[in-house]
């Protein structure tokens, strides 16, 4: 279990890093420019870099294989994402589409996301009970509302046609 000091830690160094691209969307530099920030150790630069990662790498697949926008990804349009933070993974999704492979393509098919972790921008389901949870900004995964479930999966516009 992640304690919930910790949990908000990271949800607000998912921020900041945002922040960072904001100014300039190149991710070893905005984490580079994160580990200098005094309320993180390396360990969770990292881990919020990996969370970050996992996002857009997610997203990009999205977008590269049923040819639809990030909004269809989110299931929610990107006006409600708050502050830059929507432009700013927007042009981050972009980049990365162009560097996916694969392999990896694989490997993140099997997403799950659990309660404690941290997640950028986006529409959850509960496994247990398929409770929506909706994210406008960076946070971290509570457990389900409705049933206390703790396993979720990302859904998007694909899922509900
Ligand atoms: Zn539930």
């Amino acid at each position: 279990m992640t304690d919930s000091n910790s949990s908000n830690r990271l949800a607000s160094g998912y921020q900041k890093l945002m922040e960072f691209l904001h100014e300039k969307p190149q991710i070893d530099h905005a984490l580079e420019r994160l580990s200098e920030w005094e309320e993180l150790t390396r360990e969770e630069v990292d881990k919020i870099g990996d969370y970050l990662k996992r996002d857009l790498r997610d997203a990009a697949h999205f977008i590269n294989d049923n040819g639809k926008e990030l909004k269809d990804w989110l299931k929610f349009d990107l006006d409600l994402v708050e502050g830059a933070i929507g432009d700013t993974f927007s042009t981050m999704v972009d980049e990365t589409r162009l560097t996916l492979d694969k392999i990896e393509h694989e490997a993140s098919r099997v997403g799950e996301w659990h309660t404690g972790e941290i997640v950028g921008i986006g529409t959850f389901e509960c496994k247990s009970c398929g409770e929506l949870l909706h994210f406008h900004k960076p946070g971290h995964m509570p457990p389900c509302p409705k049933c206390r479930g703790t396993k979720y999966r990302r859904i998007t516009t694909q899922d509900s046609e």
